[in-house]
């Protein structure tokens, strides 16, 4: 391990954010020290994206041995060995891990695992030595956030990193935030045989997407048997003999085995001498502008910490990458462009899925874009028929600026069903290329796939409908 030294860059932090910076700079031969104070890959490789998609595949299994009747092939469903299912997602974990570091040692990156603190503009300490740079990137990431008076306690009332390493199923649980997180364990824990229930403020589950998707998902959740409490505020919990009982806004009570809170992600900013170094907090997190620069000119800031104004900015592991090679890029020298947050896809890896790109239908009327749409039913695809999966693939683009016209560019495509998330690759390169509808329908799509619902959605929207149904 090194002592302390002077580097090119400092990065504090080695999740998605911070390690992909650090890589990105080692390709432009920058002397790189990469601080982290647990294990490089951070959260999502260790309790987010990666060990909740391996339970989410598990869940999978088990609902396909359940369902294969259905296919004419018997099988018996004997149930879940947690432990097992443990030990394949940590398995998982390891192995991406392993190949993680030696990647990064592969780079001549310098790993200090240690406790940092920002120490000046230009250095951070870590057990007593101090590392400067001619710049530092500061990506400390999230950790998961609570309500005022609700303690997690690791045990009845969890957090997303507990019910990762839970080792039991819990009969019933009730599950606070409908977003993203509350809204894939649901899915896990529903088709490992518990009882759960989701408890959402907003109208709707996953508030950030598209109306008619949600719509979709709520309609296969209520048939999978998930229950959902929705426009309902949390008001209070107590312990009972075998769990917790919660009482909502509405005056309604629900008991379960455990309460699952997961109501959003706060940065990991305080007492880290940020604000002392002149950088700018809001609400714990660090505000950068569309560059990722802090107010300081010598530190950046990448990930899950950031704040931009006037943008929602997505917690996503992959908007780390972005954000991280961003930075690497701009103190390489290169001429670097802002993201387009919008043009990020998102993917909620559910059963069914639920995936995006670009604006929602809400949001083009609040900037007051006319648009066209259109609804394609996984019905009308031959795939998604054999998968025996159903949702639908909306696309949203510029509404002709003559009577009779084509559609001008493709503003938004959500898709809803299983596997979806797989296709949202297509149309992010829809959306950020600007194509319009008529580009994507002159595109032969394979038969018999799912990628077909994107080329009859734009075909329809072209005005050439193949096997569509008004
Ligand atoms: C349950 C769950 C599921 C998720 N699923 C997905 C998904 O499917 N797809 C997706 O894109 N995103 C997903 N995410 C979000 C994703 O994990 C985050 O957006 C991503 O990890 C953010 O990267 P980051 O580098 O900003 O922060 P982090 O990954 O949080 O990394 C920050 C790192 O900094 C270290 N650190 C903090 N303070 C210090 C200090 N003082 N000194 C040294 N080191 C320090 C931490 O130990 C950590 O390793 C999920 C998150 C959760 C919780």
């Amino acid at each position: 391990m090194a002592e302390g030294g002077h580097y090119d860059i400092v990065i504090l932090g080695g999740g998605s954010g911070g390690y992909a910076c650090a890589l990105r700079a080692a390709e432009f031969g920058k002397r790189v020290a990469l601080i982290e104070k647990d294990k490089v890959g951070g959260t999502c490789l260790h309790r987010g994206c990666i060990p909740t998609k391996a339970l989410l595949h598990a869940a999978e299994v088990a609902d396909t041995s359940k369902e294969s009747e259905k296919f004419g092939v018997r099988t018996s469903f004997e149930g879940i060995d947690m432990p097992s299912v443990l030990s394949y997602q940590q398995g998982v974990v390891e192995r991406l891990w392993k190949g993680l570091q030696g990647t990064i040692a592969g780079r001549k990156i310098d790993t200090i695992i240690g406790d940092g603190r920002l120490a000046s503009p230009t250095s951070v300490t870590v057990n007593g030595a101090t590392y400067s740079g001619d710049h530092v990137v500061l990506a400390t990431g999230s950790v998961p956030r609570s309500l005022p008076g609700l303690n997690l306690d690791g045990n009845r009332i969890i957090s997303s990193d507990d019910a990762l390493t839970l080792d039991r199923v819990p009969a019933s649980a009730i599950i606070l935030g409908g977003g993203v997180i509350g809204v894939e364990f649901a899915s896990v824990w529903r088709s490992f045989g518990a009882e759960v229930t989701i408890v959402e403020m907003a109208p709707q589950l996953l508030p950030l997407e598209e109306e008619a998707s949600a719509k979709v998902l709520q309609r296969v959740f209520r048939r999978r048997g998930i229950g959902f409490e929705l426009g309902t505020p949390f008001q209070s919990v107590n312990y009972t003999d075998t769990g917790v009982q919660v009482t909502l806004g509405n005056g309604k009570q629900l008991e379960a085995e455990l309460l699952l809170v997961a109501v959003g992600r706060g940065p990991v900013s305080a007492g880290l001498g940020y604000e002392e170094n002149g950088v700018g907090i809001t609400r714990g997190f660090v505000e950068v502008d569309p560059l990722c620069r802090t107010a300081v000119p010598t530190i950046s800031a990448v990930g899950d910490l950031v704040s931009i104004q006037g943008i929602a900015h997505p917690q996503l592991a992959h908007v780390g990458f972005g954000e991280g090679i961003l930075v690497a890029e701009r103190l390489g020298g290169l001429d670097v462009r802002p993201i387009d947050y919008d043009g990020v896809p998102r993917i909620t890896y559910s059963d069914p899925e639920v995936a995006s790109v670009g604006i929602t239908s809400a949001q083009a009327t609040a900037r007051g874009i006319n648009v066209v749409e259109v609804n394609y039913p996984l019905g009308g695809n031959g795939k998604s028929v054999i998968l025996q999966t159903q949702g639908q693939a909306k696309v949203i683009a510029e509404a002709p600026s003559t009577p009779g016209g084509q559609p001008g560019r493709v503003l938004g495509v959500h898709l809803v069903g299983s596997r979806v998330g797989e296709l949202i690759a297509e149309a992010q390169l829809i959306y950020n290329w600007d194509a319009e509808p008529d580009d994507v329908a002159a595109l032969i799509h394979p038969h018999p796939t799912q990628s077909e619902i994107i080329g009859e959605a734009h075909l329809a929207l072209a005005g050439k409908p193949l096997h569509f149904h008004a």
